[in-house]
């Protein structure tokens, strides 16, 4: 056994892992563009971008460098007395590209952070305005993160039950990508009855990934917007996935045509490099912080927040997002499309969808997390040099941009190989 895994097996404890039975983790030693390789050198295609974050491929070199750049300028600075120019430079680029309205960047760590700092935000918008608007209403089908109020707005089960009593309760809403006009319907009914009580409607615009990769549709998205705007509720958009062009548009919201009151974004922000979350605000939102009053600050921080060498990475990465980037999207989506089509006529694959340069299909049989089909479909492609993580019996592919037409039909051809193994 190699030393690297001598000492993980001895003293790491992994995430999203049962020690009791997983297999040991395999040893990466580095990555270039869509590709990860072990320690013997062997290639494996990134298929899920990492757990969804490498943007343009591992180690690209333009982000590389602008992180050694600033990590030999300025490390990290304790952000509340102070600010610099990769932040502020960073907040300016952000605002120039989210919907409309969103003029306000508050760093944080990740996405699970990025959610608490949108919820906390807004249940304070109202209480600093003597309003007392205690309710959150979220999605069917959700997940906003792991940290307590992510998971409180996220869907209950698997994930959540050991801390089912310590979550906060929250207005569930049916998931649109099954009934679309139950869910608002159902907003419709909530607003009525408790609208003045509501603070917030949160959604994972298009997508539930974590969910199921559950797509749905602008349309429903707008709805939500008019009514809750109508409502005087603040709508929150988690786009800590959909973000940077994973559904096609820079963020879905734009896609849809939608401006949310609250954006809440990490992931590919630092091109998939650094830690980092940002939620964005509208003015409106901010200037209810805003006072003589120091009560009414925003009491929330990080020691990382704004961490400069962060920043300078996500300035990088969103110089990469640019014409050819949108053309390599485009791509991803059209060799998605060709073999979906091929998928559906495979046996036991059920529901082939995709978004952009996300593709998605159910796989017949147990359905839910713990299926195992996906187990056993991950260790059948990574023996064939392709990352795959499904969720449950659904599977998606979510590669980097730079991932090409030959890379992607390799990790469909590995499926097809796999659903005629076992038909
Ligand atoms: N929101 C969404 C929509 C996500 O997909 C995730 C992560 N999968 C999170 C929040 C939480 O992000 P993180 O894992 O960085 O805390």
């Amino acid at each position: 056994m190699s030393t690297v895994l001598e000492l993980d097996r001895r003293h790491v404890w992994h995430p999203y892992t049962q020690h009791g039975d997983a297999p040991p983790p395999l040893v990466i030693s580095r990555g270039s563009g869509a590709y990860l390789y072990d320690e013997t050198g062997r290639e494996i295609f990134d298929a899920i971008s990492s757990w969804w974050v490498t943007l343009h491929g591992h180690a690209h070199p333009a982000i590389a460098a602008a992180i050694a750049r600033q990590a030999a300028i300025l490390e990290q600075v304790i952000f509340a007395p102070f600010t610099h120019e990769p932040a502020s430079e960073l907040a300016a680029a952000l605002v120039e590209r989210l919907p409309p309205g969103l003029t306000r960047v508050f760093f944080s760590d990740d996405g699970s952070t990025a959610v608490e700092v949108a919820l906390k935000v807004a249940l304070q918008y109202f209480t600093n305005q003597g309003e007392h608007r205690p309710l959150v209403a979220a999605l069917d089908s959700a997940y906003h993160g792991d940290t307590f109020g992510a998971m409180s707005a996220g869907a209950r089960g698997l994930f959540t039950d050991p801390f089912a009593s310590h979550l906060f309760e929250v207005a569930r809403l049916p998931d649109p990508s099954v009934d679309a006009p139950g869910c608002l319907a159902a907003l419709d009914r909530l607003l009525d009855q408790r609208g003045e009580q509501v603070a917030a409607l949160i959604v994972e615009p298009l997508l539930l990934g974590a969910g199921g990769m559950r797509m749905w549709d602008g349309a429903t998205l707008r709805a939500m917007r008019e009514r809750t705007k109508a409502a005087g509720v603040l709508l929150i958009a988690d786009e800590v996935l959909t973000g940077f062009g994973r559904t096609g548009a820079l963020f879905a919201c734009s896609a849809a045509g939608v401006s949310p009151d609250i954006i809440c974004l990490s992931k590919g922000l630092t091109g998939g490099f650094l830690p980092l979350g940002a939620t964005v605000t509208t003015e409106a939102v901010f200037e209810a912080f805003r006072a003589a009053d120091r009560r009414r600050a925003f009491f929330h921080g990080h020691s990382y927040t704004a961490n400069p060498i962060a920043c300078a990475a996500a300035l990088a990465s969103l110089a990469l997002l640019d014409q050819r980037s949108a053309d390599a999207r485009d791509r991803i989506g059209h060799t998605h499309g060709e073999r979906l089509a091929r998928l559906a006529r495979c046996s036991g694959v059920r529901h082939c969808r995709s978004l952009g340069t996300v593709a998605a299909f159910d796989l017949a049989g147990e359905t839910g997390y713990l299926s195992p089909v996906g187990p056993e479909l991950a260790a059948f492609a990574l023996q064939r040099g392709v990352l795959l993580r499904p969720l449950g019996n659904v599977v998606y592919l979510l590669p980097p941009y730079c991932a090409t037409t030959d890379d992607l039909d390799r990790a469909y051809n590995v499926i097809e190989a796999f659903l005629s193994r076992s038909a």
